[in-house]
């Protein structure tokens, strides 16, 4: 039968993942348990998902609001769940609402979005949500995030503006050929620096979300706190059937 060889392949896949991040804060003389590894599982199924979960993993990120809330509440509930990617504001309260279990939105990039989050949080009674501003490193337009120069800004804003959410730290997307990743995660990095001075946050505690299935041994040790990872666990993905 070749699905549970598939399934099984996912749980030995992230195991060496898992591995592999843990030695990479190693080889850099960073604590291993540091790092997250968010498991990316957009399009792939629940069943999946499962297969990974009885694997010891509770950490997982998906990037489409639709498929997420379809999926979340047929999973348990102790899962930590991490939005990755674009959020379009007005499907904040749907997202929150959706997914009650909601640990982290990785990629807010700009006030609408953040305030939208504010309100989503307050209206449904919920603790406050940490949020990480996602930083436009690479300079191109197709992708989203502030530039570099407007981080403070938006970091403040979320800091003064909107008390039910945590801001926590900073996200980027690298390039896809990883050409010019190191410059990336150079530049978050500066961000980072720029962005405790202005609020007086400590380096130690701010989280960095950067590093995909690619590059995340290099985002590791250049100082990330949350490694993404879809392809490599859970195989390549087929966006055939999907509309969005
Ligand atoms: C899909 C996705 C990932 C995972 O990408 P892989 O290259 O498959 O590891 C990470 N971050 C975001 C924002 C994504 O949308």
């Amino acid at each position: 039968m070749a699905a549970p060889a598939v399934e099984a392949t996912a749980a030995t896949a992230l195991r060496s993942v898992a591995l592999r991040a843990r030695k990479a804060a190693e080889r850099v003389g960073r604590d291993p348990e540091r790092v997250r590894v968010v498991a990316v599982s957009k399009t792939k199924p629940v069943s999946l998902i499962r297969q990974i979960y009885d694997a010891g993993h509770r950490c997982f990120g998906e990037n489409y609001v639709q498929e997420f809330i379809d999926k979340a509440p047929q999973l348990p509930e102790d899962i930590e769940w991490h939005f990755v990617g674009h959020l379009q504001s007005n499907k904040a309260k749907t997202l929150l609402a959706g997914v009650p279990n909601l640990a982290m939105v990785h990629g807010v990039d700009g006030e609408k979005v953040a305030n939208h989050l504010d309100r989503a949080v307050s209206s449904l009674g919920r603790h406050p949500l940490k949020v990480l501003v996602q930083v436009n490193t690479s300079g191109e337009a197709s992708k989203s995030g502030v530039e570099p120069s407007s981080v403070v800004e938006l970091a403040r804003h979320v800091n003064m503006h909107c008390p039910n959410l945590v801001f926590s730290g900073l996200m980027t997307i690298g390039m896809p050929d990883y050409t010019s990743t190191p410059d990336n995660f150079r530049t978050l990095t500066s961000c980072r620096a720029e962005v405790c001075k202005a609020l007086g946050m400590s380096e130690d505690q701010f989280e960095l979300s950067m590093g995909m299935s690619g590059d995340f041994e290099q985002a590791i040790e250049m100082g990330s706190t949350n490694v993404r990872v879809g392809s490599t666990i859970f195989g390549p993905r087929d966006y055939s059937k999907k509309s969005t």
